[in-house]
């Protein structure tokens, strides 16, 4: 637990020390490394770890041994191959994404992509290049980064993988999907991704990481996943900073 929580702090130390001194994510409170959370938030999270289902990364409750799926894997097998999320959407989790999402705390990048990255150590031995959900243009404009996209950097950067941040595109614009149920959220991204023909040797033959800060219905990443596959790749898995706890699909 303790070298979770100093995250990637040793690249930030140097320099950061002595301009800002280090403050809980979660809080602000006084913490003795960057990157990390203090006891109190540091509790309230709940990182996935086995038992979980081998494809949809859902937390079993009891451990029935490996490579047991899920009744939603099962009953409905995605397009992807495994998904993995670091942690359970909700309390701080959920407001670390907004945080990123919607006040470019792009200093949370290292500790969350940290996670990701170890949470998804599995995919990330079998990924050969690391693909972002993106945003639609008109989106990325207004909110000025894609907070997938960071993460997505952050994450191929620790492992040397190939970054493909511009294969993957939004051809269509789509509504939030924030309040919409399961179908109509499969209805809204439908059709919404393409692979750029002029960009598809980034992904054709290859197993590609997709990476996305949330997953909820799975909707989102379902559509991207067809949409790299109908561009070649081999093989898609999926890594998330939270998924939440149920469902699935
Ligand atoms: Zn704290």
């Amino acid at each position: 637990m303790g070298l979770m929580m100093r995250g990637l702090a040793s690249i930030a130390r140097p320099i950061g020390r002595f301009l800002y001194p280090p403050v809980c994510a979660g809080c602000g409170g006084a913490v003795s490394e960057a990157a990390a959370l203090c006891p109190a938030c540091w509790r309230t999270m709940r990182f996935i770890e086995r038992p979980y289902c081998e494809v949809l990364g859902l937390p079993f409750s009891f451990d029935l041994g490996r490579g047991f799926l899920s009744a939603e894997a099962i009953a409905e097998p995605p397009a992807f191959a495994r998904l993995r999320a670091a942690v359970i959407y909700r309390d701080l989790a959920s407001r670390l994404v907004a945080s990123l999402k919607y006040s470019d705390r792009t200093d949370l990048v290292p500790l969350m992509a940290g996670w990701m990255a170890r949470a998804g150590a599995e995919l990330l031995d079998d990924a050969e290049v690391v693909v972002p959900v993106p945003l639609h243009s008109g989106r990325l404009f207004r909110r000025r980064f894609n907070q997938s996209a960071e993460l997505a950097r952050a994450i191929a950067r620790r492992r040397r993988l190939d970054f493909a941040p511009t294969s993957l595109v939004r051809v269509r614009s789509t509504r939030s999907q924030v309040g919409l149920g399961p179908e109509e959220r499969r209805t809204n991204v439908r059709g919404a991704f393409q692979v750029r023909p002029e960009r598809d040797d980034a992904v054709r033959g290859r197993r590609v990481l997709l990476v996305d800060d949330v997953f909820t219905t799975g909707a989102t990443v379902s559509a991207a996943t067809r949409a790299l596959k109908r561009a070649g790749a081999r093989e898609v898995d999926v890594l998330v900073f939270a998924r939440v706890a149920s469902g699935g699909g």
